[in-house]
């Protein structure tokens, strides 16, 4: 089998989905893999690394696509590129096909086997393949690193001879994997931390990382344990005693998203209008819209003295580290596919079935 890999274009994305480890292991289970040049230069992975790991260097992305089985990827390839693959191609990475219509009839009509790997149900077997998780990890960890930098305060408490500082208010709105991750790095940093989700689970688990959970009253837990949408009562009661809370609060991190939807909007203009001046809002969910009614995707605003940054890309801030992490779940995800250096796809098995693209007529076993 040929696996291709080529330099992810899309702006601001410096990860790669095969690093000289996984390029190894990769090699080692039969497969050819044909490397664009400079393929690792974004996450900090030289072109020696993959030629010692087995790869083949190429000129192009079309020298390293144009002929291969298995194509590994983080964003998905623009639609030229997705045209000249080959017919029947397998196509793994995060593929977002309901994001774009045309991205998705140029797979279909090409014959693409398609496997967007945001679609992998997550469950115990998948979680070594889950992207979203150990991508999420090192959002969380670098919004939460923006915020102490863009907040005029020290998180830490400290006793000098200057006085006594006393340590900054941080508030993580929203603890799945991302939240979590956040308030386990303002920790870190000495910050007093507070979160809060409308998954009643969410408590032990910012409690375990030395967070206090922070009750607004409003449970709301929907298919497959997620989060679902709040009711209009809801949402006035988790805003009314959010807005009381924010007064005090010095950080705020916002993380919350439903599956599927935009992300809720949980932090008003009035909110942030009764914050302190220095306070500081890093809204991790600007890529779907944000949580607050101020965040501008990819920019930073400030009102009444409140700095609102809705950062993107925040997994490739971390590129090197969210790489190895997102190498591993795709050549775990990959191994699903070969067969003694062959592809072969067991439809019995969920991760594939309830993986690929387009989605596959559950009564329809054989390929
Ligand atoms: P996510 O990115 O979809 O959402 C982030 C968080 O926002 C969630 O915790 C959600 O409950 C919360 N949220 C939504 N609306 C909110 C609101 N109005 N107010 C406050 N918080 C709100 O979630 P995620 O991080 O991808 O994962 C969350 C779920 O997935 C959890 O149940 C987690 O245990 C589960 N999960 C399971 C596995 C596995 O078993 N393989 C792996 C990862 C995650």
């Amino acid at each position: 089998v040929i696996i291709g890999v080529a330099r992810e274009t899309a702006a601001g994305e410096c990860r790669v989905a095969v690093t000289p480890e996984t390029c190894r292991k990769l090699v080692a289970a039969g497969a050819i893999v044909r490397a664009e040049r400079g393929l690792g230069r974004g996450a900090h992975f030289p072109d020696l690394a993959y030629v010692d790991a087995g790869a083949q260097l190429v000129d192009s992305a079309d020298d390293a696509l144009a002929a291969a089985d298995l194509v590994l990827c983080v964003q998905p390839p623009p639609a030229d590129v997705i045209a000249r693959l080959q017919h029947g191609a397998v196509l793994v990475g995060m593929l977002q096909p309901q994001a774009d219509p045309a991205r998705a009839a140029a797979l279909e009509a090409l014959g693409v086997v398609a496997f967007p790997l945001e679609r992998l149900p997550r469950t115990t077997r998948a979680q070594a393949m889950d992207v979203l998780s150990s991508q999420a990890g090192m959002a969380g960890y670098k919004a939460m690193l923006i915020a102490a930098q863009l907040a005029p305060r020290f998180f830490p408490m400290l006793t000098t001879a200057a006085g006594t500082i006393r340590p900054s208010k941080v508030l993580v709105v929203g603890a799945g994997v991302a939240g979590l991750q956040a308030i386990a790095t303002a920790k870190r940093l000495g910050a007093q931390v507070e979160g809060f989700d409308v998954r009643p689970e969410t408590r032990e688990q910012i409690e375990s990382l030395g967070g206090k959970f922070l009750d607004l009253g409003v449970s709301a837990v929907g298919e497959g344990g997620y989060a679902r949408a709040l009711t209009d009562e809801e949402r006035v009661e988790q805003q009314r005693r959010l807005g009381e809370h924010l007064k005090t609060v010095d950080v705020v991190v916002c993380t919350a998203a439903v599956p599927g939807r935009p992300a809720p909007k949980i932090v008003s203009a009035a909110m942030v209008t009764g914050m302190k001046p220095g306070s500081v809002i890093v809204d991790l969910a600007a890529e779907t819209g944000g949580n607050c009614e101020f965040t501008r995707p990819g920019d930073t605003i400030e009102h009444d003295g409140v700095l609102v940054a809705g950062p993107l890309d925040l997994a490739s801030l971390g590129a090197l580290h969210a790489s190895e992490m997102y190498a591993r779940n795709v050549f775990n995800f990959a191994n699903l596919l070969l067969r003694d250096g062959a592809l072969a796809f067991d439809w019995d098995d969920e991760l594939l079935a309830k993986t690929v693209w387009p989605p596959r007529p559950s009564a329809s076993p054989e390929q």
